[in-house]
């Protein structure tokens, strides 16, 4: 009878990574993978026989809300059941937020392990939102790191909510993390513009679910990226631009980086599927997510932005909302959000069998780029000797459709309800347990760990978009 200890062999798989994609056998041993190669043996190891199936690296969400209060409303679910779920849908590691409420961000990030220790069934790690500038945050800035958190966020609207960063307080920010060595990444959207729309449309007596689209257009979106990344840029402070949704955004973006900025953005799998014609329906209100799903035309932009590298991961912008939370009085007072926790490694795999990713552009996105953007890589995101047993089994040839009644996030209700898709993760190894395994949980415990980033490269100097030529 093997033992745990006598490791795990994965035989005659193909290997899918960001940089190879052939046939190799998979040694995992005491949670790491001990040997990658051909023909490899291992006696008293338990062998799987994987031919026919594609391995890749552990896919990590990058963006997930879990147990998220928003305004009056909470989503519904929990370490525990969140990252449940995310295995099911072939993850292994999610990122979540430690969200500054008062004076302080390490009280946030002890509070958040708080919730997730003990709870979380996968590997975790956590990410600082910045919602202002106290004293303490001010002292508190250079020792993030030893907290374990490289990557910050602000939010460049909600100023009624009064989380938003002006642009005094994004210079601050990026020049400080500049210095102490964090990533900034935002959300890009613009609040006067939204702001005054939405006072129109209120005027009008348009406030339906359209309403939403309708008081954020893309220029809400794009002028904020456009003012973010003149400010990084002039700062030298990396940039991460949170959900991009239009064209216009990828656009703005990739002429930067051809410019040399060290800019990347984030999209997620709503924005590559869904388009306005669902605040159409009579349930629209349920699809209400910042920014709003746009056009046919946005959607293949951000595929292209995805294929062409302008775009460099997918999160999933994950937040658990069932029917009965996604209501009120107009489409501006509708708690905002989408569940994708699990769903986000199937959509995008379809992007494969689309023509839209190669499979190894595919992993990048899911996993790798990941990995690289948090400093994990080659701990995550790799299938290397010495990498976490973080690795996902898709049959390429399995078939189903995504139903909210066979999904296991905690809603009510799916954005894709109904969408067949044909190939689907159905192993899930985490820190070499196999968690899931075909239809079953196969092993539940909340053996998740904190995973502390570590403090990332000194960012190369990037040249000043005022002294460039203009475009
Ligand atoms: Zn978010």
């Amino acid at each position: 009878m093997p033992t745990p200890d006598a490791g795990l062999l994965l035989r005659g798989g193909r290997l899918v990574t960001a940089d190879a994609d052939g046939p190799a056998d998979i040694l995992v041993r005491g949670g790491r993978i001990e040997a990658v190669g051909t023909d490899l043996t291992a006696p008293n190891a338990a062998v799987r026989d994987v031919r026919g199936k594609i391995v890749i690296p552990g896919p990590i969400d990058p963006h997930v809300h879990i147990a998220w209060p928003y305004h009056e409303a909470r989503t519904a679910d929990t370490f525990r059941s969140a990252t449940e779920a995310a295995a099911w849908g072939g993850t292994t590691m999610v990122i979540d937020w430690a969200v500054q409420r008062g004076e302080s961000l390490l009280d946030a990030v002890a509070a958040r392990r708080a919730e997730a220790d003990g709870a979380a069934i996968l590997d975790y790690a956590l990410h600082g939102t910045v919602t202002k500038v106290t004293a303490t945050l001010r002292s508190e800035l250079p020792r993030l790191h030893d907290a374990g958190v490289a990557v910050l966020k602000l939010y460049m609207t909600y100023r009624r909510r009064g989380i938003m960063a002006d642009d005094g307080m994004l210079w601050y920010i990026l020049n400080a993390a500049r210095d102490l060595g964090y990533t900034v990444s935002v959300h890009a959207e613009n609040p006067f513009i939204h702001e005054w729309n939405e006072a129109e449309l209120r005027a009008a007596g348009i406030t339906g679910a359209a309403a939403h689209g309708l008081h954020k257009p893309p220029i809400v979106e794009a002028e904020a990226i456009h003012r973010v990344i003149y400010l990084a840029r002039e700062a030298r402070c990396p940039l991460l631009i949170r959900h991009v949704s239009t064209a216009a955004g990828v656009d703005l973006i990739r002429r930067a980086r051809a410019q040399g900025a060290e800019v990347t953005g984030e999209t997620c799998p709503q924005y590559l599927y869904l388009t306005e014609e669902v605040f159409r329906r009579p349930d629209g209100y349920l699809y209400i997510c910042s920014p709003p799903v746009r056009t046919d035309a946005d959607r293949l932009a951000l595929w292209q932005g995805l294929a062409d590298g302008t775009l460099s991961v997918v999160g999933s912008d994950h937040a658990a909302f069932p029917r009965a939370a996604k209501v009120g009085a107009t489409a501006f007072d509708v708690p905002n959000g989408l569940p994708g926790v699990e769903t986000r490694v199937p959509l995008l795999y379809a992007g494969v069998r689309r023509g839209h990713l190669t499979p190894s552009r595919f992993v990048e996105v899911v996993s790798t780029a990941v990995a690289r953007l948090y400093g994990l890589y080659p701990r995550k995101g790799a299938v290397l000797p010495g990498s976490d047993a973080d690795l996902v089994i898709i049959d390429p040839e399995e078939q189903r459709a995504l139903h909210a009644s066979s999904l296991h996030m905690a809603v009510d209700w799916s954005p894709y309800e109904g969408m067949a898709l044909r190939g689907y993760p159905v192993t899930v190894i985490a820190g070499g347990r196999i968690v899931v395994d075909g239809d079953a949980m196969a092993d539940p415990r909340p053996a998740g760990r904190f995973v502390p980033c570590p403090r990332r490269a000194p960012s190369r100097a990037a040249p000043s978009l005022a002294a460039s030529p203009a475009p």
